[in-house]
Order: C-alpha cells, then structure tokens, then sequence
C-alpha cells in the first residue's frame, strides 16, 4: 500500500464551501419526504421549495481504511416543516463502535443523538463549540437559526452509516421543534416506535 500525501483544504466557514473536496453530495427538500412529522407540512414544502438544496455535504475522503479518517463540512439550510426545524437524515455509524467530533463554523443548531434505547441527548452548537459523538449515539443534525448551520465533522473512515436504524423506529424519538419564543425545545415524535433490542425479552 503507498503511502498517502499530506494535504491542506480551505473551509469557508459561512457556506461550508471546502476547496480541495474530493466529493460533494447535497440533499434537496424533495428528497426529505416521510421524514418530518406533519406530512401536510411537507407537502407544502415540497411543493414551493422542493427543488432547493436542504443541506449539503462536502468531504474529504483519503481512503476508507480502518486507521484514516474522513473529514468534511456539512451545511444545512434554514427552514421549518410546521413547528419542526429543518434537519439532516441523520444515522448511526454502521460499525456503532465509531465515534465523531463536529465543530460548529457558523449558525446555531443542535446536535441531536439518541441511543437505540430511545436515550436522547441534544446539545446546543454555535460558532466554535465541538460536539463529541461518542460510538453507539444515532446523530443529527438540526439548524434552528436563521441562517446556514455549517459544521465541520470527522470520523473513522471505515465506520460506515446505517440510515435504517431511524427509519425502522419512525424516526428518532424527539422532534426539534419551535418554542413560540424564536427558541426551540424537544416533543416526544408521536410516530416514534421503541426498537427491539438485541437480548430483550
Ligand atoms: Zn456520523
């Protein structure tokens, strides 16, 4: 195996444009559909804004060794589907034991994990807090600003993602949600359905 070559790439905090990216992917509020709890919402959503990028991922992918790392910027857009603030999928590494850093560029967002008992953590981002993603934690991103949220995020480049685990349960147990006071706070999803763990009876 030869060796990799040191690389530097530049970050534009306010966009999360990544100048040296060897990929880009970007998500667009049609493809969001089924994820928000107020469907009629969406629908409305998807009608006037579903070709607008809702969030895009742009990243530095070295290799996909065990050992490397991948690291990147994800920026997500403003929005509100009903009362819940506009989020990225979300997932959990598909080798759970794999943690992530995130350092907050620019915006104001939440950084919402659960583990797959339905434990929820929510911590707040600005302006350079890191959140750390310890493994086994299902992790998403939720902008509850009124501007771009842009991370940058690293993890093991072989941990992989499993999106399934959060659709199989009807999403992740709480919405981010509007607090009538230009805040947000957590509501328990009401299509929320607990997972069979493993060894429970
Ligand atoms: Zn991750």
């Amino acid at each position: 195996m030869s060796n990799l070559l040191p690389t530097s790439v530049l970050v534009d905090p306010g966009n999360g444009e990544m100048a040296g990216r060897t990929r880009r992917y970007q998500k667009r509020f049609g493809d969001l559909a089924g994820l928000f709890a107020d469907e009629a919402a969406f629908a409305e959503m998807a009608r006037s804004r579903g070709s607008e990028v809702a969030y895009q991922v742009d990243e530095f992918r070295p290799s996909e060794r065990a050992g490397d790392v991948i690291f990147g910027t994800s920026t997500l857009y403003p929005g509100k589907v009903g009362q819940e603030y506009a989020f990225t999928r979300g997932h959990i590494h598909a080798i759970g034991d794999q943690p992530e850093i995130y350092h907050c560029q620019s915006g104001h967002g939440v950084m919402l994990m659960e583990l797959a008992d339905g434990t929820v953590h929510a911590e707040e981002m600005r302006p350079n807090m890191v959140v750390y993603v310890p493994p086994y934690w299902i992790h998403r991103s939720v902008n509850v600003g009124a501007g771009p949220f842009v991370t940058l995020f690293c993890y093991p480049a072989d941990a992989g993602q499993d999106y399934g685990i959060i659709a199989r349960s009807g999403g992740m147990r709480d919405l981010v949600i509007d607090d009538g006071a230009g805040g947000w706070t957590l509501a328990r999803n009401p299509r929320y359905r607990a997972r069979a763990l493993a060894g429970a009876a």
